[in-house]
């Protein structure tokens, strides 16, 4: 289960809607509660993405559309930042412009670099016409070979 505030929310949903129709991304920062993750922050960072990471042969390198590249010195960054409040990166975010909230498989096989527990949060937020949408969280199962749905539940 992902617990997130509602300013939590709304910061990914404004990060998507600005970046639209590239894909944002970023990290959630708060603490494990048991089998729930508590987001306290959440931690915009820049997309990346500049063709240094081919996951499909047809990929064209230039576009930002439909993936996202979280650079491993940004992912350090939140880490220090993180630790520096007793607090953990439990997740990322990434957004789907016009595409509903559901993996792809090229987020598959993304995430498997992007590491983490057996309990970090792979959120997407679904961007449709530049206003944003859903929002939906997932954990990777059985040894990173799919994508299973978690609760998300907004806290005031
Ligand atoms: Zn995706």
């Amino acid at each position: 289960m992902l617990q997130i505030t509602s300013e939590v929310a709304a910061t990914i949903a404004h990060h998507a809607e600005v970046t639209y129709p590239d894909e944002c991304v970023g990290l959630l920062i708060g603490r494990l509660d048991g089998a729930a993750k508590i987001v306290l922050f959440a931690y915009p960072v820049e997309n990346r993405w500049a063709g240094q990471v081919q996951l499909a042969e047809n990929d064209d390198p230039e576009s930002q559309r439909d993936r996202f590249y979280l650079d491993p010195r940004d992912y350090l960054r939140a880490d220090r930042e993180a630790r520096a409040r007793d607090l953990e990166i439990v997740g990322c975010y990434h957004s789907h412009p016009d595409h509903p909230a559901i993996p792809s498989e090229r987020d598959r096989v993304g995430s498997q670099a992007v590491g983490g527990g057996t309990s970090f949060a792979f959120a997407i937020q679904s961007v449709q016409a530049g206003k944003a949408a859903g929002l939906t969280s997932w954990l990777l199962v059985e040894e990173g070979t799919r994508f299973a749905a978690e609760d998300v539940v907004v806290s005031p």
